[in-house]
């Protein structure tokens, strides 16, 4: 039985993590939970999964709930959710933030010697290098939730990273990649929200279709599997069905194929090295999907995915000043203050911009975001003017 903390329950990974848990009541036991400002789903998380202690985003939300819930400990804030990953009895944190919140729950939880189960990319392209540190002085895992990544790491079991020539990182180019640069002008959040392939949460959707996610998921891939840049490479795959590859020096390509349904990353990062059952209404039928489409990517189709190799190579606090700008340009896009390809055009200057230092420790990494949001809030203000 593996007891697992998760953050971002109310999330699309989040709520299929719980449909995970519900598949496997044998396997998996919930020991804590923290949702943002969803109360409701609180309530409904309780009411089947009950436990001791949970956190929500806001302390006015949290005194309301102890008076419901008098039996449970319940915290708010980043305080709450890093106190809840240095808890003792438990397992995996299965990690379904979004953005760089996901951070410190992160880092708290491999120092207080646990394995996280990661869906919140974020941690890796923000904090890497204090990551992969932590990780080895504390002889803890990272557990790849992201479907391409699960894809190399299925692919690596039995072999050894040192023979891989390169991981090939497939991506489906999301809601536009149909469009050309010059039909992206206008385009408005409810069609990027309209992914093709997958269902899943709407920042990380707008980061598909700008390709931002692909970038760093190339990152994210250099600090899961430690190979360098060179040797990490993006095929465009608009069916989604090949989730990523890996090339061994002999030429040998291994793939991970399937329907896209997260729930089999999710699980087979918390099954891992064993395999569980997984029920699918429709699981994979070559014979019905009949073909599969490979390209290689067009950087100046998609610019960030160029920006994002570029700003990885430089490494330092870069990575986090592009997060930061993104997260406030992503969100600047939802709420139609700024247009589609507005968000390229803040980000490249951001990074321009910034100076880049070396990553010491977390204060660095937090100076870098703030830097990068606050920039990306005074060019989106000035577009505004
Ligand atoms: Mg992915």
């Amino acid at each position: 039985m593996k007891r697992l903390i998760l953050l971002g329950a109310s999330g699309s990974i989040g709520t299929q993590t719980l449909d995970v848990i519900r598949m496997h009541p044998d396997k998996f036991m919930l020991t804590a939970f923290g949702v943002g400002r969803n109360i409701d789903m609180f309530r409904r998380i309780q009411a089947e999964f009950p436990v001791s202690e949970a956190t929500v985003e806001r302390e006015e939300d949290a005194v309301l709930l102890r008076q419901e819930y008098p039996h449970m400990t319940i915290l708010s804030g980043e305080e709450g959710m890093c106190s809840l990953a240095e808890r003792r009895d438990y397992d995996i944190l299965v990690n379904a933030l979004v953005g760089f919140a996901g951070f410190l729950p992160t880092w708290h939880a491999i120092r207080s010697d646990h394995d996280v189960a990661l869906a919140n990319k974020e941690t890796l392209v923000v904090g890497g290098e204090l990551i992969d540190q932590a990780l080895r002085e504390h002889g803890r895992k990272l557990l790849p939730i992201d479907s391409e990544h699960s894809a190399i790491f299925q692919c690596l079991q039995g072999n050894q990273t040192s023979q891989v020539k390169r991981l090939i990182i497939t991506a489906s180019g999301g809601s536009f990649r149909r469009l050309s640069r010059d039909e992206l002008r206008d385009v408005t959040v409810e069609q990027a929200l309209a992914h093709p392939n997958w269902n899943m949460g709407a920042k990380i959707t707008i980061d598909s279709a700008t390709m931002m996610n692909k970038g760093f998921e190339v990152m994210e891939a250099h600090w899961l599997f430690g190979l360098p840049y060179e040797q990490i490479d993006v095929l465009m795959h608009p069916e989604s069905i090949v989730h990523s590859m890996v090339e061994y020096r002999d030429h040998s390509v291994m793939a991970q194929l399937g329907n896209p349904d997260m729930r089999l990353p999710i699980q087979y990062a918390l099954s891992w090295p064993d395999r569980f059952e997984l029920e699918q209404e429709k699981p994979l039928d070559l014979a019905a999907v009949g073909s599969l489409h490979f390209s290689a990517p067009d950087t100046r189709r998609y610019p960030l995915l160029g920006l994002a190799y570029e700003t990885a190579k430089k490494g330092g606090t870069l990575p986090a000043v592009l997060n930061g700008a993104n997260e406030v340009a992503n969100l600047a896009f939802r709420e139609k203050e700024i247009s589609f390809l507005d968000i390229e055009d803040i980000l490249v200057r951001a990074v321009f911009r910034a100076g880049k230092k070396e990553v010491h420790d977390v204060q660095d990494l937090l100076d870098a975001d703030a830097w990068g949001r606050g920039y990306a809030d005074y060019l989106i203000r000035g577009t505004k003017q």
